[in-house]
């Protein structure tokens, strides 16, 4: 089964095919990140244009690269939420023009099933159950796949996501958007335990996450330093803010690997690009004997394969979308 997959949700427009799930035939992204650079964030309307201007030449790409035409393709995948509407409704409304034009099934995918997903195409031997954690500029979940499409949603962020947290606290000292690479880049350089950030855990909920207070925190470092005209270090701030992050990711993480006695575990998101999140993932499965997974950078950040691997499990499902698909910008993971 070819399917040909769409992503559109944010400022990456993406396209591939992907063949049953596993085998990545092609995987073209278009970046916008340098154009809303400039804002030092996604601007809604300027990201809905330029998903238009590209879109039609990165399907084009996408269908020569892996040396097809539109005959080819069994079903078209598209994100359909959660996402900027405007931004999802371009990919949404291109791919039913081509099932439409092509009478082709059309495969709805929900953009953190897609990340999630993106474990499948490099890991040939990842299948459920396992537990997930997705970190990314939107989510942190942490999330039980019982099965191909079904998911239990064990934990989450409170407020900040992960990647929100690393781009808020990177503008705070002043590198720019976006900030998660930077922060990693600059963590290296850095000591970790320089300064004691707060890290949070929730009596009542083990599994859960928080982390606007840390972000504060380090918001309010900055301010007493600049008050007292005391230069600041920040890449002692960029290794202390990213070991709070991880510690916490980590605690959680492995406390429900332990409850709900899983031998595999995997990452997602743009978040699980960060080298030292990776590094002390890796350990931590390595102590209790559990198998750690986690797609490429390229992969993990938004592109259309992970969407293209998730619409071939819900294709097999049965899932099915009618022409009057819409754009679902706070679409629930587990939702139709
Ligand atoms: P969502 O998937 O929740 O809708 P999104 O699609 O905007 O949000 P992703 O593309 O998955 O998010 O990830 C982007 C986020 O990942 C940004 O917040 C970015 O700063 C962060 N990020 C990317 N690389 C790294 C890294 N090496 N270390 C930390 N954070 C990173
Ligand atoms: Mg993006
Ligand atoms: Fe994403």
């Amino acid at each position: 089964v070819n399917i040909l997959a769409i992503e559109s949700s944010c400022d990456e427009t993406a396209a591939s095919v992907v063949c049953n799930g596993r085998e990545m035939l092609s995987n073209v992204i278009s970046s916008q990140i340098d154009l809303h650079t400039l804002y030092g964030g996604v601007v809604p309307e300027i990201a809905s244009r330029k998903h238009i201007e590209k879109i039609n030449q990165v399907i084009e790409e996408a269908l020569r690269e892996a040396g097809m035409t539109l005959d080819n393709i069994d079903a078209i995948g598209v994100t359909y939420g959660p996402g900027l509407v405007g931004a999802l409704l371009v990919g949404v409304a291109e791919a039913k023009a081509i099932a439409y034009a092509k009478n082709l099934p059309l495969v709805g995918v929900h953009h953190i099933e897609g990340h999630i997903s993106a474990n499948y195409i490099e890991n040939k031997n990842l299948e459920p159950p396992f537990i997930c954690l997705v970190v990314s500029g939107g989510h942190t979940h942490l999330v039980c796949v019982k099965d191909y499409g079904k998911y239990d949603i064990i934990g989450r962020t409170r407020d900040d996501a992960a990647g929100e947290a690393f781009d808020k606290v990177a503008r705070a000292i002043g590198l720019g958007y976006p900030g998660g690479p930077k922060i990693d880049k600059l963590s290296k350089e850095g000591n970790p335990n320089a300064i004691p950030f707060p890290k949070a855990h929730m009596d009542d909920a083990p599994y859960d996450f928080s982390f606007s207070g840390l972000k504060s925190s380090v918001l309010n470092y900055i301010n007493a330093c600049e008050m007292k005209h005391v230069e600041y270090n920040r890449a002692d701030i960029a290794a202390s803010f990213q070991k709070a992050v991880i510690d916490v990711l980590v605690e959680n993480t492995m406390k429900a690997v332990d409850r709900y006695d899983m031998n595999r575990f995997a990452i997602a998101g743009g978040v699980a690009s960060n080298s030292s999140l990776r590094a002390a993932m890796e350990v931590a499965c390595a102590e209790r004997g559990v198998q750690f997974f986690h797609p490429s950078p390229i992969l993990c950040t938004d592109n259309a394969a992970m969407i293209g691997a998730a619409a071939y499990y819900e294709y097999m499902a049965g899932t099915r979308h009618g022409l009057d698909l819409n754009a679902v910008p706070n679409l629930k993971l587990g939702e139709r």
